[in-house]
């Protein structure tokens, strides 16, 4: 059963709770084939919110076209948002074009609140061999890496240090929904780095 943000503890206090929302949960990988690799994607949009999970859209229908054309089982990820919430409009809270439902600081406490609350659990939870961050947002947030555009900081193996939480490899990546705008060479280039060593 899909539960609502104001249904979930960890969101209690984020600022984006009061739009009442469904949560998306993790996907969590099939044991069995388990990669210990965990995917962080930017927020769900209208199908992720329906259907409760994860990368499941237009853009999981891309990411999972670029896995299959890099061998890796998309049942073996563990995969989450940076926010776990649709945001209204698909405006990302912290973008500027989300001001007309959200303020900027209420916007960054509602970010590091989920940040804190979800993902970090899930960063903590084992020693992940890698972890795959999709998009400019994600690689800003999780990493906090300011400066570069996603086209030099794709496919280069970083260290991700988040406060409190063991340093552990990631590996920024184009957003397949970004990739849906683009022709094949940049694709191709995702599915190298999605193969590459971080
Ligand atoms: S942004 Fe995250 S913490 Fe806030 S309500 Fe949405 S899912 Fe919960």
């Amino acid at each position: 059963m899909i539960k609502t943000v104001s249904q979930t503890a960890g969101c209690d206090g984020c600022p984006m709770q009061r739009f009442k929302e469904n949560f998306i949960s993790p996907q969590l990988p099939n044991p069995a084939r388990d990669l210990n690799r965990l995917v962080i994607a930017e927020a769900p949009g209208e199908e992720e919110s329906r259907v409760g999970q994860p990368l499941v859209g237009d853009a999981g229908r891309e990411f999972n076209s670029l896995l299959e054309k890099a061998r890796i089982p998309r049942d073996g990820l563990t995969i989450i948002n940076c926010i776990n919430c649709r945001p209204r409009k698909n405006a990302f809270p912290t973008d500027s074009k989300a001001r007309k439902y959200i303020s900027k600081e209420a916007a960054q406490i509602a970010v590091d609140h989920c940040l804190k609350h979800h993902v970090d659990p899930i960063i903590r939870k084992r020693h992940w061999d890698r972890v795959d961050l999709l998009g400019v947002k994600s690689v800003r947030l999780v990493a906090k890496i300011k400066q570069g555009r996603m086209s030099e900081l794709r496919g280069r193996s970083i260290d991700i240090k988040r406060a409190g939480l063991p340093s552990v490899k990631g590996m920024p990546i184009y957003h397949p929904s970004y990739l849906m705008r683009w022709g094949k060479s940049k694709k191709r280039v995702t599915v190298n780095d999605l193969k590459a060593d971080a």
